[in-house]
């Protein structure tokens, strides 16, 4: 077995041995096939092996947090986790900040009036809810939504990374500034950050079982976070503006009817 090949089959291995899975059977081989894959393109091949493995990496990843006490958020009223929600082969993903009330009680990200309104800009842009993936920097409801604080940021970030990692979006958008800060580990102001891409690789955990040298990144775009256009709807006209930069970007027509 060449190196190459025997480093992928241990990555697997233990990717499987996180989730929990021990029993692996061993198929006879079919030489014809086995030449046949390795005369493959490497890349071509390892996208479709990760493009099928999507929804069961992420279902990984969500056991690996499994029931979190790893920051203070565990103990501050949350009622359950909010992981992610959508398409793990979208195109588009938004990360938002923390989970609101009504996301803490149904278990999904913007489902709120702000899901609502992201909704809306999704709808704006052609596509669907079910066509992006979605998540947030902290899993937990912070209390009286507040915005979480670094050490939650850092503590959690890392299950984001992992997400994006699986997901392999060609545009993330980041939702107000702590997804931005999170995720570029910048701290500017929103009328700095927005309005352009950013060249973005998620910083994965050393044993991460996401890591993929032949992924490079992604683009990456920061937006005002619908919570905020709610108290603030002038920066709509902004934000569609950026919503309308990433949709040039991936090739998304434009909408017959406004947002709004
Ligand atoms: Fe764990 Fe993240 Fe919840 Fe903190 S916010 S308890 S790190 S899942």
């Amino acid at each position: 077995m060449d190196p190459t090949t025997r480093d992928a089959l241990a990555e697997r291995l233990r990717f499987y041995r996180e989730m929990g899975i021990y029993d692996l059977y061993r198929r006879p081989v079919d030489e014809t096939a086995v030449e046949a894959i390795a005369a493959e393109p490497e890349p071509m091949s390892k996208k479709l092996t990760v493009i099928q493995d999507r929804p069961i990496a992420l279902k990984g990843i969500r056991e690996d947090i499994g029931d979190c006490t790893r920051c203070k958020l565990h103990e501050q009223g949350r009622k359950q986790i909010v992981f992610g929600v959508g398409n793990p082969d979208a195109d588009l993903m938004f990360v938002g900040e923390g989970p609101g009330a009504d996301e803490d009680e149904q278990g999904e990200p913007f489902v709120g009036r702000a899901g609502q309104l992201l909704n809306n800009m999704i709808s704006a842009m052609g596509l669907k809810r079910e066509d992006v993936y979605i998540a947030n920097v902290v899993k937990c409801r912070p209390p009286g939504n507040r915005t979480p604080e670094r050490d939650e940021s850092d503590t959690c970030g890392p299950f984001l990374m992992r997400q994006i990692a699986v997901v392999k979006p060609k545009v993330v958008v980041a939702l107000g500034a702590v997804a931005a800060k999170t995720l570029l580990g910048v701290n500017d102001s929103m009328a700095n950050l927005r309005g352009r891409f950013y060249d973005f690789a998620p910083m994965l955990p050393k044993n991460a079982p996401e890591r993929d040298s032949s992924w490079p990144g992604t683009k990456l775009a920061v937006t005002y976070h619908p919570a905020y256009l709610l108290r603030d709807p002038r920066q709509k006209k902004e934000t569609w503006k950026d919503l309308q930069m990433v949709m040039a970007d991936l090739g998304l027509k434009p909408p017959t009817k406004s947002q709004d």
